[in-house]
């Protein structure tokens, strides 16, 4: 009975244990002791040897076997607070960690490093050594299904199975219509071929590989698409592999990223490719969540089913609840009608502005608004600004900056730098949307002024294209057309920052008081061009401070850029 249990059964704390004892005994070569060797139903032939050392007090499985057939529990894991537990009235296992007790010369030692310092004890005795078990597995890969690759594989009734010969390959599917679940068994003629050894009817294999066997090694295909003699082309895989970063849902964690590393492991060990781990970078995206309704008769319903949170069937008062979009629960927007109505750049944008992408992010159609408007600004502002930059060719010399456009300048720098960096490194999307978003706000402000430099404001048009390119590509390349650029953007190197002009140049304020000029002070550019952050800075500088000393401040007019008058009694 004990051979027969299920692993699942044998997982289980909830069935009653049984088991035999043996009458045989086992030397514990730490202590010497003699102890019992069961055989019981719930000990995981798959773990290790099958044979376990058990641990009753801290082990609820061992806990229930030695209360089943009144074994010795010993304490041997003391729990953090309180006393020591007397194993005669103990109601469970103790499974939390905690200090060593009962333990010879291990006694005393803490939990966090039991492991190491017993593994030490032992090697140091000549008696066990520290060893990575590994819990592999036959994998069978043969699907009943018409969607895979065909195994190439013949039956033979005279020479058995045959594999299909070299010059034969590929096996491909066969081309028909597909019907529901159908398997390659279910075509009739598929299976009918000849033995390629004796020449006598053979039958093909009708099963199909499991299509995680594809997924296992697509990544060394799409490096050499076109070969027709080989899988791949080493020399080309090592040169573009591994994947720099591989975006997946976490539920690919599991199976698909196992069988992709094993893959390419056995590869790596046969001399076929260079590297061991396919990925170097997984970042595992979150979901776009919706609110789902559901009618007490009619199940879930579409969004527009739900009129005034009642089904619009039978008048109802339907539930509501949040989840991530699923076709099942019908809390899905229809990309068609969305991009028919904003076009796919907003909602690109959208999407990645609504949060950062690993979390979980919930769809809004203020939201994908927002991001429709702020195209539309971003359009307006470079069609409007044509006859500005149409007729210029060169690049901006920042030395001839005034404050706004030095502050511009810097804000140009410090937002390509940004977004390259949440490129790069955090994947911050949404922050790079933003900082995109304020640097075309900026821009737009600073056009306003009728002494624009009109160098520095094609550059900053042109450079904020381009940042926005990956999230907008067909928005970007129009534009990028319209303000005279020849070249795709796809083909135009992305922008690089200036360091120098991240920290932004200082410029003179004369300040005025009572219309004569008292001061004149250095102003980092931005808060020049900031009146609010100006104001501060001047009433902050010691020299004005000991100016308007006994005076008292009437009016403070602040010219950005320019001067701080301060009319004082
Ligand atoms: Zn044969
Ligand atoms: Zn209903």
């Amino acid at each position: 009975a004990a051979a027969r249990a299920t692993e699942m059964e044998r997982a289980s704390t909830e069935r009653e244990k049984t088991g035999v004892f043996t009458g045989s005994r086992a030397v514990n070569p730490a202590t010497g002791e003699r102890i019992p060797i069961w055989i019981a139903d719930y000990v995981m032939t798959t773990y290790g040897a099958g044979a376990i050392m058990a641990v009753p007090a801290h082990d609820q499985r061992d806990f229930e076997f030695a209360r089943a057939l009144r074994l010795p529990i010993r304490v041997v894991i003391a729990p953090a607070e309180g006393p020591v537990p007397d194993p005669a009235t103990m109601l469970a296992a103790i499974v939390a960690p905690g200090t060593m007790v009962n333990s010879g010369p291990l006694t005393g030692t803490p939990g966090e490093a039991a492991v190491q310092r017993s593994t030490a004890y032992l090697e140091e005795k000549g008696i066990g050594k520290a060893a990575v078990a590994f819990r592999l597995r036959d994998w069978l890969i043969s699907r009943q299904r018409y969607w895979g690759a065909p195994i190439p594989i013949l039956y033979c009734d005279r020479c058995g199975v045959v594999p299909v010969p070299e010059k034969d390959l590929p096996v491909l599917l066969p081309d028909v219509p597909f019907i529901g679940k159908m398997g390659l068994a279910d075509i009739s003629g598929y299976a009918d071929t000849t033995c390629p050894r004796c020449g006598r009817r053979a039958r093909r294999e009708t099963d199909t590989m499991d299509t995680f066997v594809d997924s296992s090694w697509y990544y060394l295909r799409y490096i050499s698409p076109h070969e027709d003699e080989v899988p791949f082309v080493s020399a080309d895989a090592n040169r573009w592999l591994p994947v720099e970063l591989y975006v997946g849902g976490v539920e690919h964690a599991i199976l698909h990223l196992l069988y992709a590393r094993f893959i390419t492991k056995a590869l790596h060990d046969l001399g076929y490719v260079a590297f061991d781990e396919p990925f170097k970078r997984l970042f595992s995206q979150g979901m776009v969540c919706h609110t789902a309704y559901k009618c007490p008769d009619h199940g879930w319903l579409y969004p527009k089913e739900a009129v005034a949170l009642r089904c619009a069937k039978c008048g109802k008062p339907v539930e509501t609840a949040y989840f991530s979009m699923s076709k099942s629960k019908r809390n899905v927007v229809e990309p068609a009608e969305i991009i028919a109505r904003y076009g796919a750049d907003t909602v690109r944008l959208y999407t990645l502005f609504m949060g950062p992408p690993d979390r979980d992010i919930e769809w809004s159609e203020d939201g994908i608004r927002g991001a429709w408007r702020f195209l539309n600004r971003l359009w307006n502002l470079v069609l409007g600004q044509l006859p500005r930059i149409s007729p210029v060719r060169e690049d901006p010399d920042p030395r001839g900056f005034d404050p706004a456009a030095a502050a511009l300048w810097q804000k140009l720098h410090v937002t390509i730098k940004k977004v390259t960096e949440e490129f790069a490194e955090r994947l911050g999307l949404n922050t790079a949307i933003a900082a995109i978003m304020e640097l075309v706000n900026e821009i737009s402000a600073y056009v306003e002024r009728p002494e624009a430099n009109a160098a520095l404001v094609r550059r900053a048009i042109h450079d904020a294209i381009l940042l926005l390119s990956p999230f907008t590509p067909f928005l970007a390349e129009e534009l990028s057309r319209r303000v005279g650029e020849e070249r795709p953007v796809l083909e135009t190197p992305w922008p690089v920052h200036d360091p120098a002009a991240l920290v932004g140049g200082e410029v003179e304020i004369p300040v005025q008081i009572n219309g004569k000029v008292r001061a004149r002070l250095r102003v980092a550019a931005h808060a020049a061009a900031d009146p609010d952050a100006l104001r501060e800075a001047v009433l902050a500088s010691k020299d004005v401070q000991e100016r308007l000393q006994g005076h008292e401040v009437q009016r403070l007019i602040v010219v950005p850029g320019k001067l701080v008058s301060i009319v004082v009694r």
